[in-house]
């Protein structure tokens, strides 16, 4: 905990200064947002010391800003970063998405890669300091169901070749344009299932994420290490294989773990699948466990779990319920219920791709293709509807946070 001479992190003293040079929006998907380098006119930054803790910190024009070559961050990868959206719901109004989840993880993180500590309340009112400031110019309500993606981010700024723990950080967040990869955010209501037949397809979806399972050369996490923060150390090494998968047809890499081939997750987004077991033959929506720590504790994961549990423990909207399970599983699981026509779906969740359908996984020489119905299979689809409706304010919930 800081001793009481360092300054805690305070919102309520954040300085002001507005840009004089105001930019143009550009237009949604255009290439400028397809290379996903624009950010809004402000951002926030706040300077820790280990003298003095935090300085006051201050909302203002975006751009770069100097470090020296020395600087921890730059040889020591002692960074940490968070992701999340702001919405412009089809009310007219500004949403965030349960962003404390979002500053408790950044906290963690911190803590993980030895970066100052912080109350992660301060953060979320800078986070929505800035969405508020620049959310109406770049989020204009003509584009309802758009988004912002923001981006906190802490770094060790020390000049100083030796490796120990941080004495400088800078915290900044930045609202950057970025493409919507969550492909329709109105999803269509699932088909009945009670009683009719739903033809499945056996073809890949062709909207749907195509997955390379990864090797054992290319391990993301494992226990002990730090895959269940959200450091940047976690994803340059994870760029080759992310390369090697797209160069050869596929979108995302499918993260396993061990000999056994255990399923962590899925490219930057969590992995689920549904099965019929195959003993009590009930329905079981599965993601890998957290207490490993070799996965990331998506809000986005959390927050399926808690809907599933919710709404789909019962019968709901013509769908069978299903059982939440989160546990190891690993390849020949999904082997096996795929080859006995168990396995029902898979989807990737997160917040770029928001609830992506997975169409087919490549592994060890076979492509298995997962069912859908049309895009999507079934649960994909409801769970995505509940949620994009929390965060575009067509369901009033407590997750959504008007800005
Ligand atoms: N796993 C990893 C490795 C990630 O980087 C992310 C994105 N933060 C997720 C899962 C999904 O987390 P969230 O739902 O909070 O975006």
């Amino acid at each position: 905990p800081p001793s009481k001479s360092e300054a805690p992190l305070d919102a309520s003293r954040m300085k002001v200064t507005l840009t004089q040079t105001p930019r143009q929006v550009p237009e949604p998907n255009s290439p400028e947002v397809m290379a996903q380098k624009t950010c809004t006119d402000h951002m926030v930054t706040a300077r820790w010391t280990v003298e003095n803790g935090w300085d006051a910190p201050e909302l203002k024009p975006y751009g770069a800003f100097s470090i020296m070559p020395t600087a921890s961050v730059l040889h020591y990868a002692t960074e940490c970063f968070e992701g999340l959206k702001l919405y412009r719901g089809f009310d007219g109004r500004l949403r965030l998405f349960r962003v404390a989840k979002n500053c408790e993880r950044f906290r963690k993180s911190a803590a993980r890669i030895a970066l100052p500590d912080f109350d992660p309340a301060e953060v979320a009112k800078l986070i929505i300091a800035l969405c508020a400031r620049d959310g109406a110019k770049w989020l204009p309500k003509e584009r309802a169901g758009s988004f912002l993606y923001i981006r906190p981010t802490m770094i060790a700024t020390d000049e100083a070749l030796g490796v120990q723990r941080p004495k400088e950080a800078l915290l900044y967040i930045i609202l950057a344009c970025f493409p919507d990869m969550t492909k329709s955010i109105a999803a269509p209501a699932p088909p009945a299932l009670n009683g009719e037949t739903v033809t499945t397809s056996t073809k890949p979806a062709s909207s749907g994420l195509k997955l390379l399972a990864s090797n054992e050369d290319t391990i993301r996490a494992w226990p002990g290490g730090f895959g269940s923060a959200k450091v940047g150390a976690n994803y340059g090494p994870s760029l080759v294989a992310q390369g090697e998968a797209r160069s050869r047809g596929y979108d995302q890499v499918l993260w396993l773990f061990g000999q056994e081939c255990y399923v962590t997750e899925a490219g930057a987004s969590n992995f689920f699948i549904v099965i019929r077991d195959k003993d009590s033959q009930a329905l079981q929506l599965i993601t890998a466990p957290l207490h490993e720590r070799i996965i990331l504790e998506g809000v986005t994961r959390a927050s399926v779990l808690h809907l599933a549990q919710e709404r789909l423990s019962h019968a709901n909207n013509g769908l069978e319920p299903v059982q939440v399970v989160e546990k190891r599983f690993t390849m020949a699981d999904v082997i096996a219920a795929h080859d006995e026509g168990r396995l029902v779906e898979a989807f990737a969740a997160g917040t770029a791709f928001f609830i992506a359908p997975i169409s087919a996984i490549h592994f060890r020489g076979r492509d298995l293709i997962i069912p859908t119905v049309g895009d999507s299979g079934v649960y994909a689809r409801q769970i995505k509807a509940w949620l994009a409706s929390i965060m575009y304010g067509q369901e009033d919930h407590e997750w959504g946070i008007v800005v």
